[in-house]
């Protein structure tokens, strides 16, 4: 799961950044407004995280702004901004959570989990399928053949790209651009070794090798 943080205090966004990738996720991290409404178009984060006092332009701007343009991005505002005023605003402007600094780094993975929850529950189904795979997009849950497991937060990540467009073939580029935050050091064969232990544990056609062209599952 791939998040973007927008945060312009160096200890704590770089703080924030250890423990969501702690916790298995691929994190971008911005620190001023019109970088954040920038990277705010890119529809490949399952959050964003935004403080309100940034430089280039306020945090509430920046979520206004986002909404105005149809992104629809969950967003859950952390800031030191405590007013009830504020609260009321931001979640007016469109926020889905708001969460007042100090924190625990816990209750912020709570409440991004329950952020997620809801917005699942609005889609009917929170399973992938394709021919006799299938993966659970609430639970992590994939099964094939017989065989079910709970995949790592990678393995979930490929999956989930893989099983969004069946018959789609993604580029190694357009894989790890998805699962890794940027700067992220990737190793050459990162992609590969990942595919690999699926295969392993699922089969080898699970995923299918397109060559010179990347990675898909069958219709
Ligand atoms: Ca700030």
């Amino acid at each position: 799961m791939r998040v973007l943080l927008i945060e312009d205090d160096k200890q704590i966004g770089g703080g924030l950044v250890a423990a969501l990738k702690a916790a298995g996720m691929a994190v971008d991290w911005v620190r001023d407004g019109p970088m954040a409404l920038e990277a705010l178009r890119d529809p490949a984060y399952a959050i964003a995280l935004l403080d309100l006092g940034l430089p280039g332009a306020d945090g509430m701007a920046v979520l206004k702004a986002s909404r105005q343009q149809g992104i629809e991005t969950p967003i859950l505002i952390i800031t030191a901004r405590d007013a009830v005023e504020s609260r009321v605003a931001g979640l007016d402007l469109g926020a889905d959570d708001y969460l007042v600094k100090p924190f625990e780094v816990p209750e912020l993975l709570a409440r991004m989990r329950a952020l997620l929850r809801r917005r699942r529950a609005g889609q009917v189904n929170s399973k992938l399928s394709t021919g006799e795979a299938v993966l659970d997009t609430a639970t992590h849950q994939f099964s094939r053949g017989g065989r079910m497991e709970i995949l790592s937060a990678r393995e979930y990540a490929l999956m989930r790209i893989l099983m969004e467009k069946p018959g789609h073939i993604f580029s190694r580029a357009q894989i790890e651009e998805y699962i890794y935050g940027w700067g992220e050091e990737v190793e050459s064969n990162a992609v590969e070794v990942l595919i690999h232990s699926i295969r392993r544990k699922f089969g080898k056609d699970v995923i299918l090798n397109i060559r010179g062209a990347g990675w898909m599952v069958a219709k």
